[in-house]
């Protein structure tokens, strides 16, 4: 499969959006757990502490190269296998997006479809069948193919209804025997990739997708894929997105999110989800520009080493809110991940945000790789002093296709694979021998407790929220989720 050349972006284009021939396709991010934040645009995949959605990006992606497709995003919707199960005989190509703590139940998913018709083409698509395609396809006859790797491009192949040989990318069984075809090389050139908004428009509901640190209603798109750096926890990089940051031009950007102020002009903000949207400085002050003359308000993730000059460049264009993955306050934890960060650095970059008026929202997690009960109090005292306006704090998650999950079964860490309980909450996966996991579990409500039940912080809240009456109902019903949520952690 030759490599995509930007000379070809429009045919491409043109070719996606008018073809006629591809089967009737259904992408699907099927029911699971109840609430599970498990879509495509997801880092981790569980339950969260309040009721949250990412866009299903990723699948929309594919789904707008597909004509007639349909994207259904099952969590969001509130389906039950009941109401996703009467699709099956309205399509004859069903692209299902699992992870590593929904593959049983995504698994269980597709056999009710291939029951339902036993003629629907099966394929499952994401990071963890991508790592693990032949145990994948092994788990249930129901799966026909295993998309590996960045899947749209293959999907819409498949689509075209071939013979799977022919498409690079793919893992598939033959005769008994599992047939891998060769790697399919990485998109180059982003911009030949079609709107995913489009698709937004066509099939989702954006009032159902809801952060709670993002204004609401909020629109997540991507503006590239890949990300610099090499965090050894870090699930997309190291599986489908590479380490190469491939991105889309500003201008193509900045039309997508023209069009989208159009569609919906009930959305408050957008938020770019790219794993790190300030890996290519110039790039995002060209964009930011792009987005001020729009008028709209944005947000995006951040590492903690954008220099004031482009945050000034950003926060005058729009930028609300950057999400910064601190991940500890200890140095030797960064170093051991390598998270290529020195606290200093990162203390200075978010006095500087503060400075400008940027929000944060910090991103911690706990019990990675060197961590001890001394690490775990000095990343407490690290976001008290930083004091991000709001914060995240996880455990450290294991999945296959990652160094953190080699390291952990090298070293015998490991002690659950499923990275979630029967609700879909988070548990420690990871246990060493002088931290257990239920103290890295117990740990994360003590940095929610410290973090938030103090009067400062108590005080800043009430003020955000004062002559706001809809703000007001909104905190109010993520608070009393908040404390159902630690509440059900401390019985677990
Ligand atoms: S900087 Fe962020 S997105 Fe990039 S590898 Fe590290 S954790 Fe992942």
């Amino acid at each position: 499969m030759a490599l995509l050349q930007p000379s070809v972006a429009n045919v491409l284009s043109s070719r996606f959006v008018t073809a006629g021939s591809h089967l009737r396709t259904l992408f699907l991010h099927p029911p699971s757990y109840d609430g599970f934040d498990g879509g495509a645009g997801s880092r981790y995949q569980a339950r969260r502490e309040i009721r949250s959605f990412w866009y299903p990006t990723w699948l929309a992606q594919a789904a707008a190269l597909v004509p007639r497709s349909r994207l259904v995003d099952a969590p969001p919707e509130g389906l039950s296998l009941a109401d996703v199960l009467p699709l099956a005989r309205e399509y004859e190509l069903a692209i299902l997006h699992t992870s590593t703590p929904s593959f049983p139940y995504d698994v269980k998913v597709a056999e009710a479809l291939k029951e339902a018709n036993p003629d629907l083409r099966i394929g499952f698509v994401g990071a963890h069948v991508s790592v693990q395609s032949e145990p994948s396809l092994q788990a249930s006859p129901a799966i026909d193919f295993v998309a590996r790797s960045e899947f749209d491009l293959t999907v819409e192949e498949v689509a075209r209804g071939g013979p799977l040989r022919a498409v690079a990318g793919l893992s598939y069984r033959d005769n008994g025997a599992t047939v891998h075809t060769p790697d399919r090389p990485p998109l180059e050139n982003m911009d030949a990739l079609p709107f995913v908004v489009d698709v937004y428009r066509r099939d989702l509901t954006v009032e159902h997708y809801a952060i709670g640190y993002l204004l609401h209603p909020y629109l997540s798109l991507y503006t590239g894929r890949g990300c610099r750096s090499q965090c050894t926890f870090c699930l997309w990089p190291q599986t489908v997105g590479g380490h190469r940051y491939r991105a889309r031009s500003p201008e193509h950007v900045t039309e997508e999110i023209r069009l989208a102020t159009r569609y919906f002009p009930q959305v408050k903000e957008y938020f770019f989800d790219d794993d790190t949207f300030t890996d290519d400085l110039v790039r995002a002050e060209a964009i930011a520009r792009g987005l001020g003359r729009l008028g709209v308000t944005w947000s995006c993730n951040a590492k903690a080493n954008v220099p004031p000059e482009t945050l000034k460049v950003l926060r005058d264009n729009g930028l609300r809110l950057l999400v910064v993955g601190y991940e500890s306050g200890n140095q030797q934890v960064l170093n051991n991940i390598k998270k290529g960060i020195r606290l200093d650095l990162a203390r200075r970059f978010t006095r500087e945000a503060k400075r400008l008026g940027i929000k944060i929202h910090g991103a911690f997690v706990m019990g990675l790789p060197g961590e001890t009960r001394e690490t775990i109090e000095e990343t407490i005292r690290f976001a008290l002093e930083i004091e991000p306006d709001t914060i995240q704090a996880s455990m450290a998650a294991p999945y296959p296709g990652t160094a953190l999950y080699r390291e952990a079964l090298a070293n015998g860490w490991l002690t659950d694979t499923r990275l979630v309980d029967r609700r879909g909450a988070q548990v420690s996966a990871l246990s060493y021998p002088h931290l257990s996991d239920s103290e890295i579990f117990r740990s994360v409500e003590e940095f929610y407790r410290r973090f938030y039940f103090r009067p400062r912080k108590l005080f800043a809240m009430v003020a955000e929220m004062v002559g706001d009456h809809r703000l007001l109902r909104r905190r109010l019903g993520e608070g009393a989720q908040f404390l159902r949520f630690l509440s059900r952690r401390r019985q677990s």
